[in-house]
């Protein structure tokens, strides 16, 4: 197993999120976003790739937020909008339908050649090198910790006293499932429910105290861990985007 994988893997094991894939998750992506707004700007091969692609608009965002290099993402933005530009314009400016009239039918035909513009407009919209990078390393992390759960007993443990976020949850049955041979995927998918029961069950408790809390009776009673319980919720649902901090 490459140590490129298995030590940060180790790592986020043993830290302290919330969840360990998205610890690695948030890790890719930082290093994605500083690499986009660095190092990568001098790199003619990565600009072909940006000036294409652009960013997601989650990523997009982000990259507005990370305010260290304005010139880099005004060069990126621009080199990207004169290939979109070029791409789409002329098609746009084509596709407008002619006017029936009294000599002139109504037709059809047009419509398809609005849908196929409007899909290759959202295709673009979606399309960023980042959301590439982070899937990728994603399922190659994944394959790590299948392949970890099975050889070594040490990460074993680790592995189901952890909890996993929904989506992630997800992720990790689909290798599950192609990975794991059914002894194993049995062991691992058990360690999987029993700490999601356990997340569902907290969560649940944690929020619904927090709902109490509206009552005038439950005034003084104390916060106990539900004063982030929402934030801790959606983290749960929705994978830790960085969108769904306390404060
Ligand atoms: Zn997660
Ligand atoms: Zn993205």
């Amino acid at each position: 197993m490459e140590t490129i994988y298995t030590i940060p893997v180790n790592d986020a094991y043993g830290s302290e999120c919330e969840c360990p894939l998205c610890f690695l998750k948030k890790r890719c992506e930082d290093q994605e976003l500083e690499y986009y707004l660095g190092p990568s700007l001098m790199e003619p091969d990565t600009r072909i790739i940006t000036n294409k692609t652009g960013f997601c608009p989650d990523h997009m965002a982000k990259l507005n937020r990370k305010v260290t290099n304005r010139l880099g993402l005004a060069l990126v933005i621009h080199t990207h909008l004169l290939d979109y530009d070029n791409d789409i314009s002329e098609d746009l400016s084509k596709a407008a339908p002619e006017k029936a009239g009294l000599f002139k039918g109504r037709s059809n035909d047009y419509k398809s050649a609005l849908r196929d513009l409007a899909d290759r407009i959202d295709k673009r919209t979606a399309t960023c090198p980042v959301c590439d990078k982070m899937n990728k390393t994603t399922e190659r992390y994944n394959e790590v910790i299948m392949h970890m759960f099975s050889h070594d007993n040490e990460f074993k443990q680790k592995f189901i006293s952890r909890s996993h976020c929904l989506p992630h949850t997800a992720s990790l049955l689909r290798t599950a499932a192609s990975k794991l041979s059914q002894n194993d995927a049995s062991d691992f998918v058990s360690a999987l429910a029993q700490n999601n029961k356990e997340c569902f069950a907290e969560l649940e408790k944690d929020v619904e105290w927090f709902t109490l809390k509206f009552d005038y009776r439950n005034k003084e009673k104390p916060w106990g861990n539900s004063k982030n319980s929402i934030q801790r919720a959606m983290r749960f649902l929705s994978s830790d985007t960085g969108e769904f901090n306390e404060g």
